[in-house]
């Protein structure tokens, strides 16, 4: 097995659990480093630290996923899967069949994603050390959750910074349908896990928009950036007066319009618009007494956050125009780079220069089946803020 060893000093985050190894921080090797494997990593003086899987073609070398001596095989894969399923089985609860299986880093597997939806496992495989255990991985996903099929949805930034080309395909079973029909606390979606954005679902805005649901009470509701209607649903099933839902896709609205239909919406007040939701907020002068905003990412990479801060700031600004006194705002940024400190100074730059007084009634973000790991602080991607404007 490669043996790396580390620089002196540069073992210590490692030690405290951080996954990554950068190349920097590799001061020699013995074993062939010019492969894609296993590796064990070892301090200055030659003491083991961990193991985990490396990629020559990366400047994030190595990803450690394991602290102890133990061999990365079949078995290794069904305990952790294991250990995820059960939490996420007790947690959720039999009304809600659509979750985040395996979180990268916040499950101690960096480079895997699973997501299950009904009787299906949609996987992404993002680095070069996961990909070549793509074998064993299903095999422990078969052993522990039988499943009609699993779908790969490998493809994106990442894999491509990894020297991999993208793989979407059958992975085992039967291949899925044109949309799967998934539960979210007893609330009905089609999910279109082939070609829809992501692994086909916003499966971390579950808690989020149940939050909604509680608000929205004769309330005229603007859902902006909707994809396939989530927040909407949940709108309605809160007894909202009206709900509009807005995207520039029309797959996703499409979607939208049948989530509705499916969860008896069909005829409730409200539209469904497509269009630019930049150019809507800035040139409506509809008033709504709550506004979600959920844009994609508007920062790819920590290059792009200046540019990105100024996208957040226009949209909260010209949101906080749109809201009746007393208005909600559910505001978000899925940005890995825009720190939740950073964000909500961003939402304080908007407030400020709309002339609104607002006051923050909760902090939002990753449901539980999206662990962080306290170690990997970085994987926290997804957050929010839920604030109530004076007049
Ligand atoms: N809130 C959603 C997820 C939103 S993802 C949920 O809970 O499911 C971001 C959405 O923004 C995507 O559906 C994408 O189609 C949409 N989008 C991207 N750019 C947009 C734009 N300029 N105007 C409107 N929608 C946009």
């Amino acid at each position: 097995m490669l043996q790396l060893f580390l620089k002196p000093s540069r073992d210590l985050p490692i030690r405290r659990g951080h996954p990554w190894i950068f190349s920097g921080a590799i001061e020699r090797c013995e074993g062939d480093d010019q492969v894609v494997d296993v590796a064990d990593i070892y301090d200055n003086k030659k003491n083991w630290i961990g193991r985990g899987l490396h990629n020559p073609k990366s400047q994030l070398r190595v990803r450690l996923l394991t602290w102890n001596k133990q061999p990365i095989d079949q078995s290794f894969f069904s305990t952790r899967l294991a250990q995820a399923l059960t939490f996420r089985s007790e947690q959720l609860g039999a009304a809600t069949n659509a979750y985040r299986l395996i979180n990268g880093e916040g499950d101690f597997l960096p480079g895997l994603i699973v997501d299950r939806y009904a009787d299906y496992f949609v996987c992404q495989f993002y680095t070069a050390g996961m990909e070549s255990l793509k074998k064993e991985i299903i095999a422990a996903l078969i052993e522990i959750a039988p499943m009609t099929g699993i779908f790969e949805r490998s493809e994106g930034r990442v894999r491509e910074e990894e020297g991999l080309e993208p793989a979407v395909g059958v992975l085992a079973g039967i291949a899925p349908p044109e949309t799967i029909g998934i539960e979210e606390n007893g609330r009905k979606f089609l999910v279109d896990i082939r070609r829809g954005q992501k692994t086909g679902f916003f499966l971390d805005q579950r808690d989020s928009r149940q939050f909604l649901s509680t608000l929205a009470r004769g309330r005229s509701v603007l859902n902006c950036f909707a994809y396939t209607g989530g927040f909407s649903v949940y709108a309605h099933a809160g007894f909202a007066k009206q709900v509009v839902t807005f995207d520039s896709s029309l797959p996703a609205l499409e979607l939208a319009e049948k989530n509705l239909e499916l969860n008896g919406y069909a005829d409730a007040p409200g539209e469904v618009i497509k269009g630019d939701a930049f150019a809507y907020l800035k040139e409506s002068d509809s008033k709504f007494d709550v506004i979600v905003l959920d844009p994609p990412s508007l920062a790819h990479r920590r290059g792009d956050l200046d540019a990105a801060t100024g996208g957040y700031k226009f949209l909260n600004l010209h949101a906080l125009k749109h809201l009746t006194p007393g208005g909600i705002l559910l505001t978000f940024s899925c940005s890995q780079h825009l720190p939740r400190d950073l964000f909500q100074k961003v939402v304080f730059g908007a407030a400020v220069d709309a002339g609104r007084k607002v006051t923050i009634i909760k902090q939002l973000g990753h449901p539980i089946d999206h662990p962080v790991s306290l170690h990997h602080p970085e994987g926290e991607y997804l957050k929010g803020l839920a604030l109530r404007v004076m007049d």
